[in-house]
């Protein structure tokens, strides 16, 4: 055990110094006086050993304890003088009264310096011995009781400086100018000072400048008792230059300070006499840091690190005070990416965040110390312009930023081109309080993307936000199933040598009740983003395998059809189910229905979706890579979905003039070819594409050359006339 460590269970509780019984050892040769002197005593409560010489003594002090001890001086066997020098070694705090016939002052004196307690000279006063026998015993049992007090004192001594020094709690005592007069150890794993290095030491040393004048209040803490400094929180410094445990990883430490003031108890109560103070810090450290990260993560955008809407806000409101103070116009900027979606879509979430960071630090470039950059979601961001001068300055700054933004981002590999629409509003002119300030600019924004994207516009009165008219499409979505307002329309797929319908696409068409005939383009995005594309696509899905069936039981040639599947639908976990519905209830196989699928939308969640792709496979159903070429285009990952279709999307079809395309449209079929894929082109419009990628070997082609998507009823015609194919002249007008 170390000299601090010490036993837990100290012998503190009241052991009795002194038996009841006294026990005496009587020592004489002389039979008489022994006899004597036992009679004397048995007057008395005391235990009384007797023993007739020298030798019998030694013997009886080696065997027990004696509280005090009667000795003769002149003995045969061993004298008096031996006997008081083997007491001294072995029991030296045993009283030992020399009671001696011989009466010289020189015997006391060599008794007494032997170690003897007391002398009597024989022949004794029976009173004045027992007199003398008492007084022993009494000084004998203080003397014990000071030892016993003494040494329970040590003993809680160290059991208080074991506790402090093991105490979680950084623990110190002041004098009354402030030094440090003691400091428990936990000081040096809290600040890394050794703790005889701050004795003498004022706190001041300690403490973190800015707490400077609260830790004055409480280190310097008068009061006592209940009054007393509580809890008051102050940053402590760690000392300088230390390399620091790994716990302590701060250059400060967070404390919770209680203090009380120390008084000189002796002196009277009228003049109580300030000494010092003690105090108990306690780290709370990791639960400020918690608190800060819990408030950052409320303020900040965990991507990118900069404020977000609430601390935009916040700023907005000081913002706003102050610039009615000072007269001078600020201005809110609202900038949306322009197709970010599909760079996030196409090149993964991980490329997503990364360009989302690159465009929050080239912003920032084009801001002022004083301005706020904020990222409200997605790809929207926000900057708050305080003190300009005029709009001059709004029209500046964004051209700034439209200019730093139009420079490619290189991500990992990938070169990306964004552009920005931004949309501004100024206060006081448009408006002066927070939520219309920040309307006005998305609104603005909105009418930026509308006109054009890429571009800045200002907030103009009656301006209308295109986000009601969004809310009002997605309500009206929601009740189109129910009132029947969807169609399907059909564009066959064409044989180029044979002029024969290989198949038909089931394009979505919405009979609105106001605006008429919508195409996907006006309404799908907004059903994918609120969830109505499931119900909406599980109703295309029954739709076009109850046309399937009305075919076949009107005796019409067996052809394909193909429908398209959107992300919301293929992440839906009932969507091997519901295709699978589907045929049952009209009793198709498989082959004769082909999913239309994007390259982008199959990299999504490419385990998942290979799992339910393969469970359709296996019964059957066709797979198709819709707009092939506009994604990954990676063979080594088609290869593991179980394909059948490629579509080459139409803008190289359309671009097929241009020698580029050409190749790369060449090497799209050749690599179809290859895998033994059937190879569709989409949007084929005139003739000469047509020849073109016959000459390709692209045997099946889609497009406006041959019919746009009909109606129900001429799709059935068209098939009707199957065998004869389609002829030059029998192009329905796209
Ligand atoms: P997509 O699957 O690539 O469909 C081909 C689109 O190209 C169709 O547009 C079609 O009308 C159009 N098109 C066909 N031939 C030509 C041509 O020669 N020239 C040009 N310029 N365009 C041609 P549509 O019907 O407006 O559909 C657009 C997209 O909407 C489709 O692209 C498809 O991705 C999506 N879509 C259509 N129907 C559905 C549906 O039922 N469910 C889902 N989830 N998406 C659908
Ligand atoms: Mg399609
Ligand atoms: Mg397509």
């Amino acid at each position: 055990m170390s000299d601090d460590a010490i036993d837990p269970s100290p012998q503190c509780s009241t052991v009795s110094v002194f038996p009841a019984r006294p026990r005496l050892l009587v020592v004489d040769d002389e039979p008489l006086i022994l006899e004597g002197l036992t009679r004397l005593l048995s007057t008395r409560d005391y235990d009384v050993v007797t023993a007739g010489g020298g030798c019998d003594a030694l013997i009886a002090i080696g065997k027990q304890q004696f509280d005090a001890i009667l000795l003769d001086l002149g003995m045969p066997d061993l004298n008096g003088a031996e006997v008081l020098r083997f007491v001294a070694d072995r029991s030296a705090d045993t009283p030992v009264i020399v009671v001696s016939g011989d009466s010289t002052i020189d015997a006391a004196i060599r008794a007494l310096r032997g170690g003897a307690a007391d002398f009597v000279r024989k022949p004794y006063e029976p009173e004045e011995l027992l007199r003398r026998i008492d007084n022993t015993l009494a000084r004998r049992r203080l003397e014990k009781e000071n030892n016993l007090i003494l040494l329970r004192l040590q003993q809680s001594e160290k059991w208080h400086r074991f506790l402090v020094n093991s105490s979680p709690d950084f623990i110190y005592t002041l004098d009354s100018e402030g030094r440090f007069t003691f400091v428990n150890d936990r000081v040096e794993s809290l600040l890394g000072y050794r703790s005889e290095e701050l004795l003498g030491q004022h706190y001041s040393l300690l403490v973190h400048e800015d707490d400077i004048a609260r830790a004055e209040h409480v280190f310097n803490e008068r009061r006592a008792g209940d009054r007393s400094a509580r809890n008051a929180e102050i940053r402590l410094k760690c000392k300088p230059g230390v390399r620091r445990p790994r716990l302590m990883n701060g250059r400060c430490k967070s404390v919770e300070l209680s203090a009380t003031g120390m008084y000189d108890e002796d002196a009277g109560s009228f003049e109580r006499r300030f000494i010092g103070s003690y105090g108990v810090a306690k780290d709370v450290t990791d639960r400020k840091q918690a608190e800060e990260t819990v408030h950052y993560q409320a303020y900040h955008d965990l991507l990118t690190g900069l404020p977000n809407r609430a601390l935009f806000r916040d700023h907005l409101g000081l913002m706003l005070a102050q610039a009615k103070r000072s007269q001078k116009p600020l201005a809110v900027l609202s900038l949306d990416l322009d197709h970010f979606k599909v760079i996030n879509d196409s090149l993964g979430h991980a490329i997503g965040d990364e360009l989302l960071l690159a465009v929050g630090a080239r912003l920032r470039q084009c801001l002022r110390e004083g301005d706020t950059l904020a990222r409200l979601g997605g790809d929207e961001f926000a900057v708050l312009l305080p003190t300009l001068a005029s709009r001059g300055d709004v029209e500046h700054i964004c051209r700034k930023i439209i200019q730093v933004l139009s420079r490619p981002v290189y991500v990992k590999g990938h070169e990306i081109y964004v552009t920005v629409s931004i949309g501004a509003c100024v206060a006081p002119e448009d408006g002066d309080m927070i939520d219309n300030l920040t309307r006005g600019a998305e609104i603005a924004m909105y009418q930026a993307k509308s006109r054009g994207r890429g571009r800045l516009q200002f907030w103009e009165p009656g301006m209308q936000a295109p986000y009601s008219e969004r809310m009002q499409l997605e309500a009206d979505l929601r009740r189109a199933l129910a009132r029947n307002e969807f169609v399907l329309f059909y564009q066959p797929q064409v044989d180029t040598v044979t002029g024969e319908v290989r198949g038909f696409e089931a394009l979505l068409r919405w009979w609105h009740p106001q605006r008429g005939l919508l195409t996907p383009a006006d309404f799908i995005p907004v059903a994918e983003e609120s969830g109505v594309i499931v119900p909406i696509g599980d109703w295309v899905l029954r739709q076009a395998s109850a046309q399937m069936a009305d075919w076949h039981r009107a005796g019409l040639p067996q052809v394909r059809l193909s429908v398209n599947i959107s992300a919301r639908q293929l992440e839906s976990p009932d969507f091997v189910d519901s295709v699978m519905r589907a045929m049952q209830i009209y009793a198709l196989e498989g082959q004769q229905i082909e999913l239309e699928i994007t390259e982008s939308l199959l990299m999504r969640d490419f385990e998942a979706n290979a799992i339910k792709l393969g469970r359709l496979s296996a019964s059957g159903v066709r797979l198709a890579i819709d707009d092939f070429g506009t994604g990954y285009s990676s063979f080594k990952y088609l290869s593991r979905f179980p394909i059948h279709t490629l579509k080459i999307d139409q803008s190289f079809v359309q671009g097929l003039d241009r020698e580029e395309n050409m190749s790369i449209v060449n090497a799209m079929i050749a690599m179809g070819r290859g895998m033994n894929l059937n190879v569709v082109a989409e949007g084929v419009e005139t003739e000469s594409q047509r020849a073109r990628l016959q000459q390709m070997q692209c045997h099946e082609v889609q497009g406006y050359y041959y019919s746009a998507a009909v109606s129900s009823h001429d799709a059935t015609a068209l098939l009707g006339r199957n065998a004869r194919g389609f002829g030059v002249a029998e192009q329905v007008a796209g």
